[in-house]
């Protein structure tokens, strides 16, 4: 197994789908970084602003930095000015703070809302009513520093594949609900972000566009 031949696989798999692969690097070195990066290969995930930032400030400047991780906003103006993509955004507060710091970099800042669509309580994310107050506010449509591209959800952990499908079916239902009903300018629906090493494949079954891979890229994590 070599982090090249994983990636390679991968993008084989995803070739001819409409799913794009974001490399979970969490708790890797840069070199983890740099054998994919090599292949060509130039989107990343990680769930925590210091390591991102670090892994940014050691790395080529073309790489897209995703923020998968839950965020807090006291925390978002260290990543404002470069992150490529917020999948992991989960509150209303978070929001605006992402948008603050959009205006204060004098960008628009790429955002995914984070949808709860697992029985585990422990998960992040808005329910469906919440994801749909927070878009119906006079608030939100004032917003000229986020786009909303779409969700991002994770399916319970679970040997229940059913389960998983069904979970990764209700996010697709959001997706395309908030699509076709809700157009205002801080709105693309384009994404929906599901499906890690363990359930990616159910994910692409269930339309997915971004799977997000750790594991099965780059090994097991060793959190000590
Ligand atoms: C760690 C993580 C992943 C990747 O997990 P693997 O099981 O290693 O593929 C995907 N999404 C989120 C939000 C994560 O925190």
């Amino acid at each position: 197994m070599s982090i090249k031949n994983n990636i390679k696989k991968f993008k084989e798999k995803l070739a001819g789908t409409n799913c794009k692969l974001i490399a979970v690097s969490k708790t890797k070195p840069v070199s983890a970084i740099m054998e994919a990066y090599d292949t060509g290969f130039k989107d990343f995930g990680e769930n925590k602003v210091q390591e991102m930032v670090d892994k940014h400030s050691e790395l080529p400047e073309d790489i897209h930095w995703h923020m998968i991780g839950h965020l807090q906003r006291n925390k978002v103006k260290y990543i404002a000015p470069f992150v490529h993509l917020i999948h992991s955004v989960d509150s209303f507060r978070l929001l605006k703070e992402i948008n603050k710091q959009g205006e204060k970099n004098d960008r628009v800042i790429p955002c995914l809302l984070q949808m709860h669509i697992a029985e585990e309580e422990t998960k992040f994310g808005l329910s469906k009513d919440e994801l749909i107050d927070l878009i119906n506010t006079e608030e939100f449509k004032n917003m000229n520093h986020i786009k909303i591209k779409g969700l991002m959800g994770m399916a319970t952990n679970t040997d229940d594949l059913q389960l998983v499908q069904d979970e990764f079916k209700g996010l697709r239902t959001t997706f395309e609900d908030i699509k076709t009903n809700y157009q205002h300018h801080s709105i693309d629906m384009q994404e929906i972000s599901m499906g890690m090493s363990g359930d990616y494949e159910i994910a692409i079954t269930e339309g997915s566009t971004m799977v997000r891979v750790g594991s099965a890229i780059f090994g097991a994590r060793n959190y000590n």
